[in-house]
């Protein structure tokens, strides 16, 4: 009887799940979205109940396209939405107030109030900066406006957890409570040096200890699924086997597991992380700290940038400016002009993310003359994604003082051809594609696999990665400073933008 690993990948907008083989081929995948809320300018929330159901019924229906029952599947492994924040009640369950999600702004002024000496303090213990993006400030915000909530904490009664702790605790059918050191470095509430939870943080935070989960490794059986989640008459418990955050599942399943190997995802987003072993590098160059994998006994760290707006970008083309039809077209356009006529687009709608960080840039569009065609402006938008990811990866050079050998892409949009030579081109370093871009989900899939035996040890997992391509630069480096000098120079007209024009 073959067996199986199964993954479930709870993204930003659509829960997943995928069925693994021994291989690592995927054997079944289903996919729905789920509901986005916005009740405010700047507020972003998902519904935890929402998410969970979405997630089940995927997992029903990757198990029935593969056509296989209880006893097949392995383990059961996680990868989450990062940062994402939601606080239930333990005594029934339900959700005191909707999940707040990363991209939500709604703390930023509270995160602006705080004083040097704790902006230091955080960064010194977390490797995070202060920024609404993480869920420590959403944690407050939720325990002091939900009506009642500081006095249940108070009472022991109410459960904080990431999207990971979520479904964990609903898998297992409320029996397990926790997280992992990666996910748990997110929440601002983490120090990197002690590997727990941190007191002065807390307070800071003003969040009591009791509601935090249980600080567990990204590959362990934590628990069994409750009978009953397969259906009525297959009441088979899987054991539930791993727990990791995307971008961090995304270096694990690109095989960056050793010291100076990194990995750039390019979906809405696009992150960018490099393993630093068991160092903590401490970036001087706008990257945050972040914990990479807590696997084998060993916690493993990483540096990471993020870029806010990716592969939106080219939706925003599609749904705002309607100047193409679909993504894929992109790639055709682009092909259509050459750089010569330099236009940049800055696309900066919701500010800056690593390495400037400056919320109060919006976007722009520059170099623009009465030639300047659609095609340009396409063409520049998608080497602006390549840009911003370069900007970080520069960054990351900076501070680890090496140059990046390679660098192993995913995501949605790294399907695209003339985007990854442009990154080649411009970072002037090789660009390497998996042929199975399922990354993320494959990371969980084989923490979840190696815990149970499923996979020996990490050498039989390598033999499952077969490279789609490998791409060099194709212009020198003279070019390549003299294209990003034109980029480097947009990207400061943009700074501030908010605040200059109040
Ligand atoms: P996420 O996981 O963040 O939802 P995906 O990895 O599924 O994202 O990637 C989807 C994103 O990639 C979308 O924003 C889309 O615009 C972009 N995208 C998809 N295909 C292409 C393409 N061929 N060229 C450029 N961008 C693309």
């Amino acid at each position: 009887m073959e067996k199986y690993i199964v993954t479930l990948d709870e993204g930003t907008t659509s829960a997943r799940t995928l069925v693994t083989n021994k291989k690592g081929d995927i054997v079944s995948i289903a996919q729905s979205e789920f509901p986005q809320y916005f009740p405010k300018d700047g507020w972003v929330e998902h519904d935890a109940n929402e998410i969970w159901n979405t997630q089940r019924s995927t997992f029903t229906q990757a198990l029935g396209k593969a056509n296989i029952t209880g006893e097949q599947i392995s383990a059961i492994g996680i990868t989450n939405q990062r940062e994402t924040a939601v606080i239930w009640n333990k005594e029934n369950g339900l959700p005191i107030y909707n999940a707040i999600v990363w991209q939500d702004t709604r703390t930023a002024k509270y995160c602006e109030s705080m004083g040097q000496k704790d902006v230091d303090m955080v960064r010194e213990k977390t490797g995070l900066i202060i920024n609404p993006y993480f869920s420590g400030s959403k944690v407050k915000w939720i325990l002091d406006n939900v009506e009642g909530a500081r006095q249940l904490a108070k009472e022991g009664k109410l459960m904080f957890g990431t999207i990971n702790t979520w479904l964990i605790y609903r898998l297992t059918g409320g029996e397990v409570f926790i997280t992992d050191h990666a996910n748990a470095q997110r929440t601002l509430m983490y120090n990197i040096h002690t590997n727990d939870w941190d007191d002065e943080l807390l307070e800071l935070f003003d969040i009591p200890r009791s509601i935090l989960p249980e600080i567990k490794s990204c590959s362990e059986v934590y628990g069994k699924s409750y009978a009953g989640l397969i259906s009525k008459q297959d009441m088979t418990q899987i054991p539930v086997c791993s727990s990791i955050g995307d971008q961090q599942s995304a270096l694990f399943g690109q095989l960056c597991l050793n010291d100076g190997e990194s990995k750039i995802t390019y979906g809405t987003g696009c992150f960018i992380l490099m393993n630093t072993g068991e160092k903590r590098v401490m970036s001087t160059h706008g990257l945050l700290t972040t914990i990479a994998c807590a696997y084998d006994g060993k916690i493993t760290y990483a540096l990471e940038g993020s870029v806010m707006v990716a592969g939106s970008a080219i939706q925003w083309l599609r749904d705002n400016l309607r100047i193409v039809y679909n993504a894929v077209e992109t790639e055709w356009y682009a092909g259509q002009v050459t750089d010569d006529r330099r236009v940049y687009v800055v696309p900066s709608f919701t500010g800056l993310g690593s390495p400037y960080w400056d919320a109060y840039s919006r976007g722009g569009i520059f170099g623009l003359d009465r030639g300047t065609k659609r095609e340009h402006i396409v063409r520049a938008t998608l080497e602006a994604i390549a840009y911003q990811a370069n900007d970080v990866v520069n960054a990351m050079q900076k501070d680890i003082k090496k140059d990046l050998k390679f660098l192993k892409v995913d995501g949605g949009a790294s399907k695209n051809k003339f985007l990854m030579q442009f990154q080649a081109d411009i970072s002037q370093t090789n660009v390497v594609k998996p042929v199975n871009v399922e990354t993320t989900a494959m990371g969980a899939a084989y923490l979840a696999g190696l815990a149970v035996g499923y996979w020996k040890n990490v050498d039989e997992i390598r033999k499952n990665y077969k490279n789609d391509f490998e791409l060099k630069p194709t212009i020198d480096k003279k070019k390549a400073d003299w294209l990003n000098k034109g980029w480097s120079t947009a990207v400061e007209r943009t700074f501030s933008w908010l605040k200059d024009i109040e």
